[in-house]
């Protein structure tokens, strides 16, 4: 029989015939035996082979069995003596398929910092942490597909390429085929006439105005895919292109907004304590401890629901001192929302209705015109996870604020139209794939949850 090691670890120890393919991790040798152990990615697990010196003839290669080499074993599977593991197995053969040389070699045994992964990052998803993130990644995609497909929600594909220059949501990478160092003018300006779509274009930095356009139409719909955003901002939670999950609902207000990121927030976690116990107990004991205790917590508690009004209260009465003072009208900044989240409630945290001035055009007035009905979720270790909102369903109000914000309502005049036929209200929000991701991992750094991150000055690979 062959199989993936995941598979192999749930059988018996009964003898049964196994072949396994994967990499070698470790090879230790004891009096008359080699141990090797063995992993190949479908769990964070090793599978644990056993050479016996008196079986000579077994290693099927030249070289040593070094960390790294790929190999094919045969044997039987039988249950273990040693402590540690249920099953092993009692090589009658190992192929050495691919050598690797200890000179030059990175990923010996030894830990390394994240930091120096990043340089590697062609070899890093051979170590235990970044197999981990992967298979929760790939875990946690299925899970948002399911999430939605259960609940009839249709999955739209938004254009990566967008004409709308101002969509507001972050900083734009331009796409252009015209010779940047001297591109056709007109009137000293670049003419963009000549480019290729024939007019100005960038990769979206969010796929909501035209799912808009599709819940208009179909109800309930989501989009997943990537965007980016040109945020000149170094952190620990911004890439410049990352993935975004944008569901948007109509006939949905606001409340029916936030119960649906709550259940699916609570779904995505129950999903991966239950289908991820192994990545999910090394997260736990390597990466973050008590983080599956804390999302158990969060799985069975009533997310806080408060309004930016009694935020900003909470925040200016605790008497603490931020870096950023705090006043009503401020825009919310990471370190405010951490301690809301971890120091006053210990909870994710939905903050409602916060000051039109600082929030997008596209957003629902509210009945004192000075407040929208935009809904962020706060998480602690990281601040924002989710940015949402009931939009504005009204024609002319929605004109107004898009002149209000200093935008062209021609721009928009497709999405103007939804409002004039059949408008209804309507609700959705954003949620970053990577920053769930950390969530969930307690990875520290965004750059450690996506294959190959790309942000400032980082493009390599
Ligand atoms: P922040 O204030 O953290 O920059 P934002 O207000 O720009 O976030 P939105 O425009 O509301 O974020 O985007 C929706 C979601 O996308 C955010 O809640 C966050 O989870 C994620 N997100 C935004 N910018 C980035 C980024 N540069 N890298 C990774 N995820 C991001
Ligand atoms: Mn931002």
């Amino acid at each position: 029989m062959g199989g993936d090691i995941k598979q192999i670890l749930a059988m018996p120890g009964d003898g049964t015939a196994i072949t396994v393919k994967g990499w070698v991790r470790t090879k230790r040798e004891s009096k008359g035996v080699t141990f090797l152990e063995i992993n190949d990615g479908s769990t964070i697990k090793n599978l644990q082979v056993v050479i016996d010196d008196d079986k000579p003839g077994v290693i099927k290669a030249p070289g040593d069995l070094t960390t790294g080499s790929s190999v094919v074993v045969s044997g039987m599977l039988i249950q273990s003596p040693g402590q540690g593991q249920a099953v092993e197995i009692s090589a009658d053969r190992v192929d050495v398929v691919g050598t690797a040389p200890v000179d030059g070699y990175a990923l010996q045994k030894k830990r390394h910092s994240f930091e120096f992964l990043r340089e590697i990052a062609h070899l890093r998803a051979r170590t235990n942490s970044f197999g981990a993130v992967a298979r929760v990644r790939s875990a946690m995609s299925y899970a948002i597909h399911s999430f939605f497909q259960e609940r009839g929600f249709i999955y739209v594909h938004t254009p990566i390429i967008t004409g709308s220059d101002c969509e507001g949501a972050g900083e734009m990478f331009q796409v252009t085929t015209l010779p940047i160092e001297k591109p056709p003018l007109i009137n000293g300006q670049v003419d963009y006439s000549q480019d290729f779509f024939g007019k100005k274009a960038s990769l979206t930095v969010s796929g909501q105005l035209e799912g808009e356009t599709y819940a208009c139409a179909l109800k309930k719909i989501y989009t997943f895919g990537p965007t980016f955003r040109a945020e000149n901002s170094n952190t620990s939670r911004h890439l410049a292109e990352f993935w975004m999950i944008e569901p948007e609902m109509a006939f949905c207000d606001i409340h029916g907004n936030m119960d649906v990121a709550e259940e699916f927030l609570k779904y995505i976690f129950r999903h991966i304590l239950e289908q991820c116990p192994d990545d999910m107990e090394f997260f736990d004991s390597r990466i973050n401890k008590g983080i599956i205790d804390n999302l158990q917590h969060i799985v069975t508690s009533e997310f806080k629901r408060i309004t930016y009004t009694e935020a900003v209260n909470e925040l200016v009465s605790s008497g603490m001192t931020f870096e950023f003072p705090v006043s009503w009208g401020i825009d919310l900044q990471s370190e405010h929302e951490k301690f809301l989240t971890e120091k006053v409630y210990r909870l994710p945290v939905i903050i409602t209705d916060y000051p039109k001035a600082i929030k997008a055009f596209y957003m629902k007035v509210n009945e004192d015109n000075k407040t929208v009905r935009a809904m962020d979720i706060l998480v602690p270790r990281l601040g924002e996870i989710v940015g949402g909102s009931e939009r504005e369903s009204d024609h002319d109000t929605l004109k107004a604020r898009i002149l209000e914000c200093g935008l062209d309502p021609d721009d928009y005049w497709w999405y103007l139209d939804l409002r004039k036929f059949g408008t209804v209200p309507h609700s959705g929000f954003g949620l970053g794939f990577e920053r769930l991701i950390q969530f969930v991992t307690g990875m520290q750094n965004i750059r450690d949850v996506i294959p190959y991150p790309r942000a400032v000055k980082t493009l390599e690979f």
